[in-house]
């Protein structure tokens, strides 16, 4: 049996191992397809966004037509983490996402109206991913989307990616 003591002592060792567990670094693994550019570091130092880190993934997301970036809401790469995470705990690995699109211009979004982009898509806002996740397919990556989704999640079987952005929760479907 523990003395007074010695449980003052493990209480104060929870304390302290609390906070050093949470400020762990969060990893992110990702690849922009339209411009071969990646990211493949810590965006996140388990208490804040590391700055450094999100004017690289600002960019990474930037409009690639345009070459314009902007601001992306924080809440974005933190559910791309969460996803990823997913496929750490089922698979043992940290897989590659593939950006198919983060920021858009009001220009490219209407260039893109014919293929489905929404009027007043959360991709304007810098709001908003379409990802993909390198060797794995659209069925774990719905599953999985489901599982972190915050705000809508659009998942798009054929062309085997997903949306997610940090607006209002909505669910949509596309083949
Ligand atoms: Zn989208």
């Amino acid at each position: 049996m523990l003395t007074r003591r010695e449980l003052v002592a493990a209480s104060a060792a929870a304390l302290a191992f609390g906070p050093a567990r949470a400020a762990e670094s969060r990893r992110l693994k990702l690849y922009n397809p339209h411009t071969g550019e990646s990211f493949d570091g810590p965006w996140h130092d388990g208490a804040q966004p590391i700055p450094s880190a999100r004017a690289e993934l600002n960019w990474l997301f930037r409009d690639h037509r345009e070459g314009i970036s902007r601001t992306i809401d924080p809440g974005v790469f933190a559910i791309l983490w969460e996803l990823q995470q997913h496929y750490v705990v089922a698979r043992g690995h940290t897989p590659t996402l593939n950006i198919h699109s983060g920021y858009r211009t009001h220009a490219t979004n209407e260039a893109l109206r014919p293929e489905g982009a929404a009027l007043n898509s959360y991709h304007l806002r810098g709001q908003a991913v379409d990802v993909s996740v390198q060797g794995y397919g659209i069925h774990i990556l719905a599953n999985f989307a489901q599982a972190v989704q915050s705000g809508g999640l659009g998942i798009y079987w054929r062309s085997d990616f997903v949306h997610l952005d940090t607006g209002p929760k909505r669910l949509w479907y596309r083949r």
